[in-house]
């Protein structure tokens, strides 16, 4: 019986976890490995800096402008073009036209463009008295404002002649009279392409591009148009109303 309370006593000391030993010894714990060494330190990954987005530049600013019209063979295509190319311009109407076709007028308007007046009559100044050249800018822009219900703001005399009624009337009526700075004379029976070539060729910031959607066959301007959009775009440009050129 002693033996075996021997032979118990012995096999619990034996049974007693190592550790129990280590940790009275005075030596250091023993430990996993695992626990023991330093807690790995977690790379935190340099963030890669964001360069900023670049400012997209702002368009350069030009002018189209359409005279003679609203013509419904015409305008309609010259908005449609604008339109496809976030593009706008400034419509110097003509009052048999513009008397003609309001509603014409008054989807130029609605696109964001500019209405603006270029006589009643499109006469040839040299053969009307001075009353008459009054009544042209005065009815034109009269009508304008109150067809379009927007603050007619410009002038532009049949064929660009300087005349002095115009000049002495265009203030009291609170108009600026306005010419241009490229024609391509796209009246003249030209192609589509020197037309186009014609603009291009002069374009520049804040030039004012002549052009016509009404007053005889303006197709192959219209096909112009969708040239002189593209290629102006290309080149960084976008056609502006009057108002907004701001040169
Ligand atoms: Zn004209």
């Amino acid at each position: 019986m002693f033996r075996r309370i021997v032979v118990l006593f012995v096999l619990s000391l034996i049974a007693v976890p190592q550790f129990s030993f280590a940790a009275t010894s005075g030596d250091k714990p023993i430990t996993s490995g695992i626990t023991s060494s330093p807690a790995p330190r977690i790379q935190t990954p340099t963030p890669t800096p964001v360069p900023p987005t670049p400012a997209k530049p702002q368009p350069i600013k030009f002018a189209l402008t359409f005279d003679d019209g609203p013509s419904p063979n015409y305008t309609p295509q010259v908005l449609a073009l604008l339109d496809k190319f976030g593009a706008q311009a400034t419509f110097f109407m003509v009052g048999t036209n513009f008397t003609q076709y309001p509603r014409l007028l008054q989807q130029v308007a609605a696109k964001g463009n500019e209405i603006a007046a270029h006589s009643m009559t499109h006469p040839d100044p040299d053969y009307l008295s001075n009353s008459e050249l009054d009544y042209e800018i005065t009815a034109s822009v009269a009508g304008l404002r109150e067809i379009s219900d927007q603050p007619v703001r410009y002038f532009r005399p049949p064929y660009g002649q300087r005349n002095y009624i115009y000049k002495k009337r265009a203030p009291e009526l609170d108009v600026e009279i306005v010419y241009w700075t490229v024609d391509p004379r796209d009246w003249s029976g030209i192609s589509s392409d020197i037309i186009a070539e014609r603009v291009l060729d002069n374009l520049e910031p804040g030039c004012i591009v002549l052009l016509h959607d009404g007053g005889g066959n303006r197709q192959e301007t219209v096909d112009a148009l969708e040239i002189i959009l593209r290629e102006a775009n290309a080149r960084g440009y976008n056609s502006v109303t009057l108002s907004n050129l701001e040169i």
